[in-house]
């Protein structure tokens, strides 16, 4: 049987992780976040006190480290070298090392590895930067989902507040445009828009408002499914 992919991409805080998985829920399949799998190379970097802008420190490590995911009550669960590291991952400190380690090439290329095979072997909705540009070209649906940076820092003020982290709305947007920088500037698989990806500006529109906007694309795909 064939698998659907359904790719979600955007920067930073534009709600791809939220609407992923609800529309994963809804088309019963898996939501694959491979900006955890970006974060917890990154995770092993720091532990290991690397500095993550520099390839020559990162690039050895690469071959010694053991990243898998399974799925846990439909929750996505990243493990690093056998540890559950799916909530150490979530830290500010995190989010701006994965940042810089996703430049490096060869982290893009193991990443990439490992998101492909997943999906080939899963029905999956894939949240990320270069799903439909680079990752999965040929994915069933691609779709682009923005914000403006300002309601972007909003809410990930939010959410870092409902994980117990105090910080400034205004460190954070200095954050969300660092990482946009990063993302559409680096040379291999920077993000930007596939040109057959849907676009969806989510700025002042409810969750669920842009979970049935997607899923309204999603008719044909669903009809399919269920006859496989
Ligand atoms: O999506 P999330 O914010 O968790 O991703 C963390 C970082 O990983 C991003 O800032 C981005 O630099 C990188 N990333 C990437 N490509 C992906 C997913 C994430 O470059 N497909």
């Amino acid at each position: 049987m064939r698998t659907i992919s359904i790719a979600i991409d955007g920067p930073a805080g534009a709600g791809k992780s939220t609407i992923a998985k609800i529309v994963a829920k809804r088309m019963n399949i898996h939501y694959l976040d491979t900006g955890a799998m970006y974060r917890a190379v990154a995770l092993k970097a720091i532990e290991m006190g690397l500095n993550c802008k520099e390839p020559g420190q990162i690039i050895p490590i690469l071959s010694l480290t053991d990243l898998s995911i399974s799925y846990c009550q439909d929750q996505q669960h990243v493990y690093l070298d056998g540890r559950d590291v799916t909530d150490l991952i979530r830290t500010p400190q995190v989010s701006a090392a994965a940042s810089d380690i996703a430049v490096i090439p060869e982290v893009r290329m193991m990443l990439v590895k490992i998101q492909r095979e997943l999906a080939q072997q899963y029905s999956l909705v894939l949240d990320g930067r270069d799903i439909g540009t680079f990752v999965l070209p040929d994915a069933d649906k691609k779709f682009f989902l923005t914000a403006t940076v300002d309601e972007r820092a909003r809410r990930r003020w939010l959410e870092l507040i409902d994980k117990g982290y105090k910080m400034d709305i205004s460190e954070i947007k200095k954050d969300i445009e660092n990482r946009d920088m990063n993302d559409m500037n680096r040379t291999f698989a920077p993000l930007r828009k596939a040109e057959d990806a849907i676009l969806i500006d989510t700025t002042g529109k409810t969750i669920e408002q842009v979970a049935d906007e997607v899923c309204s694309h999603l008719t044909d795909i669903l009809t399919l499914h269920k006859e496989w």
